[in-house]
């Protein structure tokens, strides 16, 4: 199983896509030790072999990198989800710590754009981290560029290709602030490849995945391992009969769909120190964890932990 823990929901970014500009957060969390030891029961009661740190913003986090040392005590791949404005000084305590895998959300590549998508400044900072993060030797290292309709498709496929980092375009999703425009602003990923390839860019497609959920293509005149382009297909060809996402959120609830809603409340039987009932709830509900009835959520990603 691949666990993804949310350590806030809070963030330091507004995208279009994901939070309104008044966004309201939840008044409390679950402490660094009851999230960390529901991960640990999780994981062992599931049998994760891969958990991210994301949010919200993870860097918001004050004990993000005592999260990432303790999620690599328990398994061998760890990796974290960021907007990356905050990144780059964390950066050498999280490779201490054991962080081996690094995703850097980025949807535009002019101040402008970036600003329209994200209402805040920060470009310069997240290309900052992202440089940081190559020579600090964070491979490969992930670019995650949600698609809308005016994604600067081959732009961000050029950049990919000049700093080495490998690209994961992910459709559009009907959740939180999206779901009014999801439809209008959708772009699926065939009609993507069909804009890079409009724009004088070659791309072959790989065999091989690097997880269930993208497929991947090479930029042509560059080896795979160097630069590459994926497609998160979750509306085009949705992946929930290989699904094994578990989502775990700030408030201690465990999601087995993106698309739940409720989640189950995992924090108050720890709290009442009753760790048989944790493990009993934690097995019940990956015995029961089934593809969604219907693909739409109402709480924004930056809620459950994207
Ligand atoms: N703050 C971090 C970041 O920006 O990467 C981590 C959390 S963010 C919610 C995780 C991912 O969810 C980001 O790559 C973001 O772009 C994506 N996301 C949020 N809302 C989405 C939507 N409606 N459809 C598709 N992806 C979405």
């Amino acid at each position: 199983m691949y666990l993804r823990v949310s350590l806030t929901d809070r963030c330091n970014l507004r995208c279009v896509y994901c939070l309104p500009e008044e966004a309201r957060f939840a008044s409390s969390r679950a402490s660094f030790a009851e999230l960390s030891r529901l991960t640990t029961l999780i994981a062992s009661q599931a049998g994760v072999g891969k958990i991210r740190l994301t949010g919200g913003e993870p860097t918001l986090c004050d004990d993000l990198v005592e999260h990432a040392r303790h999620a690599r005590s328990l398994v061998g791949t760890v990796g974290m989800t960021t907007n990356g404005v905050l990144l780059q000084p964390l950066l050498p305590a999280l490779k201490q710590a054991g962080l081996n895998r690094l995703n850097i959300s980025l949807d535009a590549l002019d101040a402008e754009g970036f600003r329209r998508i994200s209402r805040r400044d920060g470009l310069a900072k997240v290309i900052a981290s992202i440089r940081a993060a190559q020579r600090l030797g964070f491979t490969p290292l992930k670019v995650n560029a949600v698609a809308m309709q005016d994604t600067a498709y081959a732009e961000l496929v050029r950049f990919a290709a000049w700093e080495g980092v490998h690209l994961r375009f992910i459709e559009l999703m009907a959740i939180g602030e999206a779901r009014p425009f999801q439809a209008a602003e959708y772009v699926a990923a065939e009609t993507m490849r069909a804009r890079i390839a409009a724009s004088g860019i070659a791309l072959s497609e790989c065999l091989e995945r690097d997880e269930p959920t993208s497929r991947i293509w090479t930029i042509d005149g560059h080896p795979p391992a160097a630069c590459s382009v994926g497609f998160i297909t979750t509306m085009s060809q949705p992946f929930c009969a290989t699904c094994n996402r578990l989502r775990l959120s700030s408030q201690g609830r465990l999601f087995t769909c993106l698309m739940d809603n409720a989640g189950i409340d995992l924090l108050t039987p720890l709290r009442s120190a009753d760790e048989q009932e944790v493990r009993g709830l934690i097995a019940r509900a990956v015995a029961g964890k089934r593809p969604p009835a219907r693909f739409v959520r109402d709480e924004s990603m930056a809620a459950i932990g994207g």
